[in-house]
């Protein structure tokens, strides 16, 4: 299989960046279509309901049915425009300098193109070891969706062999990535006039101890396990927004930040979560509740996702490397669905056309030559599968 036109390619891309799917929105319009196209080339497609209305996963296998395959993934959604100067319209693929720009474009519209563009040909090539193409929902926001795929993988009969996410890598093999966890931690005081401030209690000045405490926790992080394969080598912890109280002379009743975590791997987000939730119960708590029995602090989980680990997956990447042109392999420290993958024993890399770079910012783009270096990829990864010259097994 030859490497075809890019054209295609890129209408395709331009369907689908016409579809606004930012994770707030429903994303099933962009689900039945691409479930429409794969199931004209006669490829048997599943599409999973979403936990909320108008969300869906996608997931089709193209060759034998009855044996482990090789698992494309893409998440369907995108991040918001909201706020960012747009040179054009986001959702109108616009090309300027071998560039093709528009919300998705590399964040990860680009390498779901070339998946469904390459999908006919495969369909017809006579897989020896199927292939996969799964599209998820929610992965910029909560990744519910690829974890409701993940339990119905895991359910099945046969669950794929391997995966490859395309998230935006320059189409470079990444064998691992960090764990990220977001919390909203609320912490309830007790409200009087500031001039009688000993019978109240400040949320503010109890949510600065946790803030002092997760400072001091990174500095202990810092000095503990390092993994220099990721640009900061350390697990980190980091608030990054804080709302609280009402005036000054006015002990606070409520504060609330975000936190967040980012873990190497072989270190779980819980753990380092409680060590926090264990310095609130022993130092901070009890003196608040000593004034206000209603006194709290709660941690609300808004996203929680594992790291993906390089062991387990070394001969995966060995496999893939040459195929993409790049015979070296990276680690990244922005969350993916691969850790979700790896839980239910699917070893998984990620690899997709595009820079990450560019993803979420205004006027992202993905290069036409990062397109036709994909879609080679994916057509020499077919000529493999239909060989079965591919060793997914381990
Ligand atoms: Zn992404």
């Amino acid at each position: 299989m030859n490497a075809p036109s890019v054209g295609p390619v890129i209408e395709t891309l331009r369907r689908l960046v016409a579809f606004d799917t930012v994770s707030s929105h429903p994303n099933a319009a962009l689900i039945d279509w691409a479930a429409e196209r794969l199931e004209a080339s006669g490829i048997r497609v599943l599409v999973q309901h979403g936990d909320e209305p108008g969300k869906a996963n996608l997931f089709a296998t193209i060759g034998p049915e009855d044996r482990p395959g090789l698992m494309l993934s893409g998440h369907s959604d995108v991040v918001p425009v909201t706020g960012q100067a747009w040179r054009s319209d986001p959702f109108t693929l616009t090309e300027r300098d071998d560039r093709l720009h528009g919300r998705g474009a590399a964040d990860m519209k680009g390498f779901i193109a070339c998946v469904l563009e390459a999908a006919p040909r495969l369909a017809h090539a006579r897989l020896d070891t199927p292939l996969h193409v799964a599209l998820s929902y929610n992965e910029e926001s909560n990744m519910h969706g690829m974890r409701q795929l993940a339990a119905h993988l895991a359910a099945a009969p046969v669950r794929p062999a391997a995966c490859i996410i395309g998230e935006p890598t320059s189409m470079r093999v990444v064998i691992a990535n960090k764990g990220t966890a977001g919390y909203r931690v609320k912490v309830r005081g007790h409200s009087v006039h500031s001039s009688l401030r000993d019978q109240g209690v400040s949320a503010v000045e109890s949510a600065a101890e946790i803030i002092v405490f997760v400072n001091a926790l990174q500095k202990r992080l810092n000095a503990a396990a390092r993994h220099d394969g990721f640009e900061f080598p350390h697990t980190s912890v980091h608030v990054g927004r804080i709302e609280g109280g009402t005036a000054h002379n006015i002990t606070a009743k409520d504060c609330e930040f975000l936190l967040e975590i980012r873990t190497l791997p072989g270190t779980r987000t819980g753990d380092v979560l409680d060590e926090i939730r264990r310095h609130c119960d022993t130092a901070l708590l009890p003196a608040m509740r000593a004034i206000s029995p209603d006194a709290s602090i709660t941690f609300e989980e808004i996203f929680d996702t594992p790291a993906l680990d390089e062991r387990g997956n070394v001969y995966l990447a060995q496999a893939i490397m040459p195929l993409c042109g790049h015979l070296s392999a990276g680690r990244v420290s922005f969350g993916t669905e691969a850790g979700i993958l790896q839980e239910i024993g699917v070893p998984t890399i990620v690899c997709g056309p595009g820079q990450i770079r560019v993803a979420h910012q205004p006027d992202e783009y993905v290069e036409i030559a990062q397109l036709q270096a994909c879609s080679r990829f994916l057509g020499v990864l077919g000529e493999r599968l239909a060989g079965g010259r591919l060793p997914l097994g381990g």
